[in-house]
């Protein structure tokens, strides 16, 4: 098993900006796909969000656009895949850092950006574009993007894009690419909505690496719950909580109604916030970005749509103000905090009818997350139990439904 980045085959150009970087040892993902990528191996990795994915990719490529340099100027040859443009642009920073020893030019063609500015990175010599797929798609179109030249296909966070909508996109994409020598799938989850149909067509007797993350790797996520008897008394714990327990917090909320709800709110008790939602113009989501990253705001309040893949370092709560619709949505949430290598906080603030959602949640990612009081903010009511209804149960209720109708006629 590999441990130092020394020994994967990488020039000393790469590993100088890896340890200008501070990464001192390869994650379990990166061990394992950078050396099968130089082998020529397709990939089908997966790993949990936060356990170095991107340089997993980015590092390999950049070996192999040294190992076969370019003889004239031209197009792309690596073209990178992501589901969204802040995703793409942390990918393309990322990568920017580990090339800066070398000549390679990297950069993002995503939607939210004035085409001119696209032609004229379209017009230059580019080694590696990270792209979202829509984007892309025009351009190739429109026939102003050329996939000929591309000789490494990457789709980073593969589930997500699936789930987003871009399967047939991505298809489509990969046909254009058809003269490439490798593709590489990373994913945190490959479970669920078609990924394995899905990569069936795009990857060739890929490399499987399903990295489970070392012990010290592995997330320390605390996590517990707090029962609320009602929004006011949410709201109180969850002021409580960002302004007495929590250095940097993201807050999820469902939707950008509820999300506008407590911005108002908070603003009122004067505590400073930023705020991410779907369908917000690019410059004030990276506005907000900006003000969390820095520490301008301790507290970022978000949806789902909003955050996805999006890397926020050291968060040290990540709070669920609104239960997620899935126990793997919650997964991802958390996901939030203790990256690599960090402690993290997971808290979730559940309402009397959020309680079975909570108890899903606790089953899915198998730990018992207990509850935790706040003094003098207990909750009045009483835990609402579920009992879970055992099989025979189930049988006996299927077949009365099934008769009632006939008992009609
Ligand atoms: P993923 O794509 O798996 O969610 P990222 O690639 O975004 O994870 O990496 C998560 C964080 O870990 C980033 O801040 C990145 O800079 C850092 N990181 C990546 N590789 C290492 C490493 N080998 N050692 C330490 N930190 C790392
Ligand atoms: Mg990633």
């Amino acid at each position: 098993m590999i441990k130092n980045f020394a020994e994967l085959d990488l020039d000393p150009n790469l590993l100088s900006a890896i340890e200008e970087m501070g990464f001192k040892r390869p994650t379990q993902v990166q061990a394992q796909a950078i050396p099968q990528a130089l082998d020529g191996r397709d990939i089908l990795a997966s790993a949990p969000t936060g356990t170095g994915k991107t340089a997993a990719f980015v590092l390999p490529a950049l070996q192999y656009l040294q190992d076969f340099p370019r003889r004239k100027p031209g197009p792309a040859r690596v073209l990178i895949l992501t589901p969204t443009r802040e995703l793409a642009m942390q990918v393309a920073d990322q990568a920017r850092a580990l090339a800066k020893n070398t000549k390679l030019n990297i950069f993002t063609i995503t939607g939210g950006v004035q085409y001119q500015e696209h032609a004229d990175i379209l017009a230059t010599t580019q080694d590696i574009v990270v792209a979202t797929p829509g984007r892309l798609m025009e351009y190739i179109k429109a026939e102003r993007f050329d996939c000929r030249a591309i000789e490494w296909l990457v789709l980073d966070e593969a589930d997500r894009m699936l789930d987003m909508g871009f399967g047939p996109t991505v298809d489509h994409l990969s046909q254009e690419c058809r003269w490439r020598k490798q593709t590489l799938l990373f994913s945190a989850t490959l479970e669920g909505k078609g990924v394995e149909g899905f990569t069936a067509d795009l990857l060739k007797d890929p490399a499987d690496i399903d990295a489970e993350p070392s012990r010290s790797e592995r997330k320390k996520i605390t996590q517990w719950y707090h029962r609320a008897d009602n929004a006011e008394h949410k709201l109180a714990l969850l002021k409580k909580i960002i302004t007495e327990q929590a250095e940097r917090s993201i807050v999820f909320l469902k939707t950008r109604e509820r999300l506008a709800d407590l911005r108002t709110e908070l603003e009122k008790a004067q505590i400073p916030c930023a705020w991410i939602q779907g369908e917000m113009p690019q410059d004030r989501r990276n506005n907000a970005i900006a003000r969390f990253r820095d520490g301008t705001v301790n507290v970022l309040l978000a949806t789902d749509v909003a955050a996805r893949g999006i890397d926020l370092p050291d968060v040290s709560h990540v709070i669920n103000y609104d239960m997620p619709r899935s126990a793997d949505v919650y997964l991802h949430r958390i996901g939030r905090t203790a990256r690599a290598g960090k402690k993290g906080n997971a808290i979730s603030i559940v309402e009397a009818h959020d309680q079975q959602m909570m108890d899903r949640v606790a089953r899915y990612v198998k730990e018992d997350i207990k509850e935790r009081f706040i003094k003098e903010m207990r909750p009045t009511h009483k835990k609402p139990v579920f009992k879970k209804k055992k099989k025979d149960d189930k049988k006996k209720s299927a077949t009365k439904a099934k008769k009632k109708p006939s008992k009609k006629k």
